[in-house]
């Protein structure tokens, strides 16, 4: 076996045969002299011409030639070569080669070492057939044949094809290892990411110190269980005299204490409740609960646990807490409530002196309590003369005639002195109060109605009163009682009262405007009515809400709408009443804007009966405009 040395970017070939006749053979074919007057010369210059020599002569391949004789000595040749990093591109194995293996077998032992290389079996005819020694060495695309005797140009040429191949082969090959590195370096650093994201996800939904869920998490669960049906608990935990811990044994046994009142509260919690840290001492204990009874049971142990001597860095620490909780039915129950009623809960069993769990009810409640006496107080009203009646005046765009008057409902108590409608109507349209009070609104306006010249009056109706059964009959009565004409009362109504049954709204407003009554859509614009469907109900004017108005200069949005509801109306036919106008701005604005009627503080504020009389007789609204200036000099009317 000989070796020549050859510069590195050669292409190693493995010459097998037993004939030394034919290794000379394969020396010369490979010489490198052979260059400019050899084989590969003579070869280029057939296949190319004899211009392309010089070409063919600079890019030709280097051969470096192994020489063996027998197959054993080859494949420990491949096998040396693979270890010493430098492998062969292709081997030329004879077949017959005694007395050792033949090279069939040498083929088949050099391919179970090197799956590279490509193998030319050298046969005569009488040889295997190239089918069995493909079976025994393949694949048979890296296995080749020539047949003895043999052409110089022939050898050469598959050699350097193959070498050729081999190295593409290796560089593929070598592409794709990096290529699959790379993808395991991105899905490395693909699941680190996941990793540092799920621990950001971690770090903002749990309490650093205890590593519990912390008020955000806390909300969130509650949130999610409030959506299910069943009774569940939200109790709320503070610790007694904690502070006192903190300052007299420092922070560090102020966070340690935390630490332990956390595993306590989840060793005694219910199962499967989710324990919280809401923040400094305190505590949010969630859990399902067959009832308030069982609640407090549970508050009551998870107290008594926090009771007691705790050993803090080797100091003994006396620690108590306190609880409230609240019991509600989930399956769409308002979560915040639930949390502000058991902090309200807590805060009383801290005032009944510690140490005890407290169940919410509704004394606990302000707001509620208001409510309650709100409620009962309005029951009373009308009997004790403190509901009253005040009038705005609803003016034409152009000349400020005064063509109605929106009636507003006032309440003095002796308790609280003057209620805002804005507070105690909603409260009232939460029970029957409403209705009593709606008829009573009614009947003092259509009072004013016999005393006004010819003015309108537009009337509030809540949409409980809009829904009340046989809604119109009930009005037609009232009217007719009192001896008015229907088109003199508006009735106005929200958007929330007609659109929550749509058909059914449509169905009474027509009605009632076939009597003759005027309607008008209130604080249009704020609800949820698709513009295009107003189109469906019998309407007489739109009153776009005060917001918008308020706005308008300030917003490019609100006087787009302005603009967009007074179209609108105008396209359906409808007036359109701009309310809340305050300024001489607003006027001039919406006079251009095309509203048609204008009711607001500029104008007017709601006032008694009595002036809002005077005002009716009056009928224009000139310099006597309540401290305003006289809206009789605006621009851009045309009186008449
Ligand atoms: P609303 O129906 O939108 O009534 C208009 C409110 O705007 C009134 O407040 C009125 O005083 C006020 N307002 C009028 N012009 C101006 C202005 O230029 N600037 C400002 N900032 N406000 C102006 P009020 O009287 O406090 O009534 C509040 C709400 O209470 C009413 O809103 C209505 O929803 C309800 N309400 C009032 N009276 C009755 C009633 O008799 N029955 C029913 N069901 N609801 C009523
Ligand atoms: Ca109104
Ligand atoms: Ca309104």
């Amino acid at each position: 076996m000989t070796a020549l040395t050859v510069p590195a970017e050669a292409k190693r070939l493995l010459i097998v045969d037993d004939e030394p006749a034919m290794h000379d053979s394969y020396a010369r074919s490979f010489a490198p002299a052979a260059g400019a007057d050899g084989a590969l010369d003579a070869m280029a210059a057939e296949l190319f011409g004899d211009e392309a020599t010089s070409a063919v002569e600079d890019d030709a391949p280097q051969f470096a030639l192994t020489h063996c004789h027998q197959g054993l000595d080859a494949v420990a040749a491949v096998e040396a070569a693979l270890a010493a990093g430098t492998p062969y591109s292709v081997a030329f194995i004879d077949v017959r080669m005694p007395p050792g293996i033949d090279g069939r077998e040498t083929a088949r032992r050099i391919r179970a070492l090197d799956p590279e290389i490509n193998l030319v079996i050298v046969t005569g005819y009488s040889d295997f057939s190239p089918l069995e020694i493909s079976k025994a060495a393949g694949p048979a695309d890296k296995i080749f044949y020539i047949a003895k005797p043999f052409e110089v140009a022939e050898v050469v040429q598959t050699a350097t094809a193959l070498a050729r191949r081999w190295e593409v082969d290796r560089e593929l090959a070598a592409a794709r290892a990096l290529l699959a590195q790379q993808v395991v370096q991105l899905e490395e650093q693909g699941a680190e990411l996941a990793a540092n994201e799920s621990r950001a996800l971690h770090m903002a939904t749990h309490d650093s110190l205890t590593d519990a869920p912390n008020r955000l998490a806390f909300l969130r669960a509650l949130g999610e269980r409030a959506k299910r049906p069943g009774l569940f608990a939200t109790a709320m935990f503070d610790l007694d005299r904690f502070k006192l811990v903190n300052d007299t044994l420092g922070h560090l046994a102020g966070d340690a204490l935390i630490r332990e009142i956390c595993a306590i509260l989840h060793a005694t919690a219910p199962e499967g409740a989710v324990v919280a840290r809401l923040g400094g001492d305190e505590f949010g204990v969630l859990f399902d609960t067959p009832g308030e009874d069982a609640a407090v049971m549970a508050c009551d142990r998870i107290v008594a646990a926090c009771t007691g001597t705790h050993q803090v860095f080797g100091n003994s620490v006396q620690s108590g807490a306190s609880a409230g909780v609240v019991v509600v039915e989930g399956d769409g129950c308002d979560p915040i409530d639930a949390l502000r009623r058991a902090d309200l809960a807590l805060n009383d069993a801290k005032r009944q002196g510690r140490g005890v769990s407290r169940l919410f009810d509704e004394s606990m409640d302000e707001g509620i309590r208001f409510r309650r006496r709100v409620e009962a107080g309005l029951g009373q009203a009308i009997e004790k003369g403190e509901l009253s009646l005040v009038y705005q005046p609803i003016v034409s765009r152009d000349a400020l005639e005064v063509l109605g008057f929106e009636a507003l409902v006032r309440w003095n108590t002796a308790e609280y002195g003057p209620i805002s409608p804005a507070t105690f109507i909603p409260i009232a349209e939460e029970s029957n109060v409403i209705h009593e009070l709606g008829d009573w609104i009614l009947d003092q306006a259509l009072e004013m109605l016999k005393v006004f010249p010819g003015q309108y009056v537009s009337v509030n109706f809540s949409p409980r009163q809009f829904r009340r059964h046989n809604f119109v009959g009930h009005i037609m009565e009232s009217v007719e009682r009192a001896g008015v004409v229907p088109g003199r009362v508006q009735i106005e109504i929200t958007e929330t009262a007609i659109f929550d049954d749509a058909e059914r709204a449509a169905e009474t407003l027509y009605r009632l405007r076939q009597m003759g009554f005027r309607i008008a859509l209130d604080d249009f614009g704020t609800g949820y009515s698709s513009l295009y469907n107003i189109r469906k109900f019998a309407l007489d004017s739109l009153k776009i809400d005060r917001s918008f108005i308020d706005g308008m200069g300030r917003e490019r949005e609100s006087a787009a709408i302005v603009h967009s509801i007074i179209h609108l109306g105008r396209a359906l036919g409808l007036e359109v009443i701009a309310e809340g106008v305050e300024t001489e701005a607003q006027v001039q604005a919406l006079r251009i804007a095309g509203a048609s009627h204008l009711q607001g503080y500029f104008f007017s504020r709601p006032v008694p009966a009595e002036q809002a009389m005077a005002l009716a007789v009056q009928r224009f609204l000139g310099e006597e405009a309540a401290g305003a200036p006289s809206p009789l000099h605006i621009a851009g009317g045309t009186h008449g």
